[in-house]
C-alpha cells in the first residue's frame, strides 16, 4: 500500500508543513519533553510524525547541519524503527488495548533501560479510548517517567483526553492537510514511482481527499494503476454512467433497483462522497433546465435531500448511509 510504502522517512520530507516546523522547533530546543500529545483529524500524519520523532531522538548518525537532528534513515536504529522491529519502540493501539493491563505492562517494563536505542519510546495511538483506570495508571507514569523513556500519545479526539494527561504533555497540533501539502505529497510519491498525474487529476485528488493524506494517497495509488491520461478520479470512483443511472432511478422512485445499485457500489468500494457530488451536479444542471411546475418542486426536494446527505457524509461511520437515506426519504415522499 502506498500509504505504508511511501511514508516520509525524514522530517524534511513531512508533507504537513505545520507539523514539520513544530518538530524541528522541538528538536532544536532541548531539553526534550518526556511526553507529547499529537492531536488532529484522521489521516493527517500523526503516527508518521510520532515515528519520525522517535527516529530523530534515536538516530546514531543524524544530520545536524540544519540545526535539528535529521534522521539518517540508514543506521541500525533508523532501519529498525522504519521496519517496526526496534526492541525499544512500542506502538500501542489505544482503541484495541484500552484496559489498565496494557498500561500495567508498560509500567512493569519501563524502568529497564533500552536494549539498543538511547530512548524507549511508547507511542499510544487513539489514546482517548483508554479506560479511566488506564488513564489514572498512565498519569502516575507521566508524572515521574524514567530519564530514558518518552511517551508519544496521539488522538483524533482531544476533548476526550483527561485534562490531567493533557497538562503533562507537550502538545503538537496536527492540522488537516492543506491543498499545497497534498500537492507536495503527490509530487513526492510520483518521484518515487516515476509516474506523473495530470493537473486535472491532481486537483481532483486534492478535492476528494477530504484533507486527509491517507485518503489522498489511496487515490494516488488507484490513479497510478490506471491510464491516468484517459481517466479521471470521478470516473474511477463513481463512474459517470453510474450516477446518471442513479439519478434516473431516483426520479422514477424505484427503491428496489436503487438498493441493488447501492449494494453493487459498496461491493466495488465506490467513494460515496464523489457519487453524491456527481449526483448534486447532475441534479443542479437539470434544475437549471426546468422553469416551473410540480416537477420542479419535486426536483428541488431531491436536491435539498442530496445537499443534506453531502453534509452528513463527513460524520458517518457507514459511507453509503446518507445516500441510502436520501433514497428512502425521497421514494416515500
Ligand atoms: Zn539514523
Amino acid at each position: 500500500m502506498f500509504y505504508q510504502t511511501f511514508r516520509p522517512l525524514t522530517i524534511a520530507e513531512l508533507d504537513n508543513e505545520v507539523v514539520k516546523e513544530r518538530l524541528k522547533s522541538i528538536l532544536t530546543n532541548p531539553p526534550i519533553a518526556h511526553a507529547f500529545l499529537l492531536t488532529g483529524p484522521k489521516g493527517t500524519g500523526k503516527t508518521t510524525s510520532a515515528r519520525l520523532l522517535a527516529k530523530a531522538l534515536n538516530c546514531q548518525n543524524p544530520d545536524t547541519t540544519k540545526g535539528y537532528p535529521e534522521p539518517c534513515t540508514t543506521c541500525d536504529h533508523c532501519q529498525a524503527i522504519q521496519k517496526g522491529t526496534s526492541p525499544d519502540i512500542f506502538e500501542i493501539d489505544g482503541a484495541s488495548h484500552r484496559k489498565i493491563e496494557t498500561i500495567r505492562e508498560i509500567i512493569e517494563q519501563i524502568h529497564f533501560p533500552p536494549l539498543s536505542c538511547q530512548y524507549k519510546v511508547y507511542i499510544i495511538d487513539e489514546v482517548h479510548m483508554l479506560t479511566t483506570e488506564a488513564f489514572n495508571a498512565l498519569l502516575k507514569t507521566l508524572e515521574e517517567p524514567p530519564a530514558h523513556a518518552i511517551f508519544i500519545l496521539a488522538t483524533t479526539e482531544f476533548d476526550k483526553v483527561p485534562a490531567t494527561i493533557r497538562s503533562r504533555c507537550t502538545l503538537i497540533t496536527v492540522p488537516a492537510a492543506k491543498p499545497e501539502d497534498i500537492r507536495r505529497m503527490i509530487n513526492r510519491i510520483s518521484n518515487h514511482t516515476k509516474t506523473s498525474l495530470s493537473e486535472e487529476v491532481q486537483k481532483e485528488i486534492i478535492t476528494f481527499s477530504d484533507s486527509s493524506f491517507r485518503d489522498a494517497t489511496k487515490l494516488v495509488e488507484e490513479m497510478s494503476t490506471v491510464d491516468s491520461d484517459k481517466k479521471t478520479v470521478s470516473q474511477l470512483m463513481g463512474g459517470d454512467a453510474n450516477t446518471e443511472d442513479l439519478l434516473q432511478l431516483l426520479i422514477k422512485k424505484d427503491r428496489i433497483a436503487l438498493q441493488d445499485k447501492i449494494e453493487a457500489l459498496v461491493n466495488r468500494g465506490a467513494n460515496f462522497t464523489v457519487i453524491l457530488e456527481q449526483l448534486l451536479t447532475k441534479a443542479h444542471t437539470r434544475l437549471k433546465e426546468k422553469t416551473a411546475g410540480a416537477e420542479t418542486r419535486e426536483h428541488l426536494k431531491l436536491i435539498k435531500l442530496l445537499q443534506q446527505a453531502y453534509k452528513e457524509q463527513r460524520f458517518t461511520p457507514i459511507p453509503s448511509l446518507p445516500l441510502e437515506l436520501v433514497f428512502i426519504e425521497y421514494c416515500l415522499s
